[in-house]
């Protein structure tokens, strides 16, 4: 059973299912204001491969991820622009999208959109005003977030020593410096909602608290995101939780940044700092084993060579597919890669050891290559075939199958029976043949290998 790492508890533990017994997972999704990056990525790949791997044991997943649709950096791109906030927003919600399909991430069950669940919000803000744990200013109504107990978890400082490294904040509405916006009063020319407390528009922790217990109840499984969100966001988030007494998320799964060189990522990386233009350049399934080469909490190297390099691993997994497919084992049963798949998940249940994991999926690759290499068809082929089923668990497919017609495969058999009555001129008009129609000849210890 999957053991994770809680942020808030600092320890291993396993994720408790919802109700009807799925686990619940909500991960933050983006501010819809620009194209999206590595960093996003990374954090989309992550809980990708989290749910995979949970789906892949046979665990069900409920699976929410909001677009925050309404914000001050949507506002000033529409106003710039001459534009509404709705359209900046379903144009950057479509390239988010886009680069999600392209890495291969599985769309969420559900996606709310923060803009459709402003009632919730409305009630969810007077509600608190109610407790008096919120208060109304000039600009806004604030959470106080000395009222919450605990207030500090996530950050892991108490509320004391937040204050005393924080710097100080001007806005004299405030009462306190991390008292934050539950209600954003609207200035002219910005999109409003009506509210007993003020024509306005909510604060972006308010809306993920509302959304995530909307969709998913009290005590859900697991709320997750980048680390960069866990405070101030999920800390606020969870404030809002704990002054209503409504039980929150049971677990706080963060996954670290992308660094280069050691710093966080920034712009000299060029064209892969746009996921678009990585999807465009590369494997898109490269970034996916780059992610995995890291532990989710370590920070994460990224360069073009790293991703040239998993370009050239994936291509021995392809390769390795490839063979099984032309040539499948007589019988899978008894297979020795049992504990293949046993050792993979060992390393993925202990709090997602992914690169432990690929270090047993490539091993076995390697070994059943060999088996395949000295005749052993079906110790070969069992062990790799639980080589890309591990691979599968994670989202890495393999490439290149079934595109090989079946006349072709056809072909390549009966060069092989050619040779090996030693008629090697038909075996080299049947080659030609091949290499005529488009495809590519190997011969290997196992025969001809086929492919585009
Ligand atoms: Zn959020």
């Amino acid at each position: 059973m999957l053991r994770l790492h809680d942020t808030a508890t600092r320890s291993l533990a396993p994720l408790h299912s919802l109700d009807g017994g799925a686990i619940g997972i909500y991960v933050c999704g983006p501010t819809v204001y620009g194209p999206p990056h590595i960093g996003h990525g990374r954090s989309a790949l992550t809980y990708d491969i989290l749910r995979r791997y949970l789906e892949s044991t046979g665990v069900a997943v409920r699976h929410v991820s909001n677009i925050t649709d309404i914000d001050d950096k949507i506002i000033d791109i529409a106003n710039a622009e001459h534009r509404s906030s709705g359209e900046v927003a379903a144009k950057y919600e479509a390239r988010w999208w886009e680069a999600m399909d392209a890495l291969g991430v599985a769309k969420p069950t559900v996606i709310p959109h923060a803009t459709d669940y402003v009632a919730q919000m409305i009630e969810m803000i007077a509600a608190l005003i109610e407790r008096k744990v919120a208060y109304e200013t000039a600009d806004g109504v604030y959470l106080e977030v000395a009222a919450v107990p605990g207030y500090g978890l996530l950050a892991q400082q108490s509320l004391e020593s937040l204050r005393s490294g924080a710097r100080v904040e001007v806005n004299e509405a405030k009462r306190a410096p991390f008292d934050f916006a539950l209600w954003k009063r609207a200035k002219p020319g910005e999109p409003a909602w009506d509210a007993p407390f003020g024509s306005g528009r909510p604060g972006w922790h308010t809306e993920c608290v509302v959304m995530s217990l909307e969709l998913l109840g009290e005590g859900f499984s697991l709320h997750a995101g980048g680390e960069d969100l866990k405070f101030p966001h999920h800390e606020n988030e969870r404030a809002q939780a704990v002054a209503l007494g409504r039980p929150f998320a049971r677990h706080w799964m963060h996954n670290a940044m992308v660094t280069e060189g050691g710093e966080k990522m920034s712009k000299s990386l060029g064209n892969v700092v746009d996921l678009a233009s990585l999807t465009r350049h590369h494997d898109a399934r490269a970034y996916r084993l780059v992610v995995l080469q890291s532990h989710y909490r370590a920070p994460m190297e990224l360069s073009t060579t790293h991703l040239q390099a998993a370009e050239e691993a994936l291509r021995r997994v392809d390769a390795l597919a490839r063979r099984l497919q032309q040539a499948p084992p007589p019988e899978r049963a008894g297979s020795p890669g049992g504990q293949l798949t046993a050792d993979f998940g060992a390393h993925m249940d202990n709090d997602l050891a992914t690169p432990q994991a690929l270090g047993v999926l490539f091993g076995g690759l390697t070994n059943a290559n060999a088996m395949l290499d000295r005749g052993d068809a079906e110790g070969g082929g069992a062990l790799g075939y639980q080589v890309l089923a591990g691979f599968a668990a994670v989202g890495l497919f393999p490439r290149g199958l079934d595109s090989v017609p079946a006349d072709i495969l056809e072909l390549a058999k009966l060069r092989d029976e050619a040779r090996s009555r030693r008629d090697f001129e038909a075996a080299d008009r049947m080659r030609e043949e091949i290499i005529s129609r488009g495809h590519r000849v190997e011969d290997t210890p196992s025969g001809t290998r086929v492919h585009r």
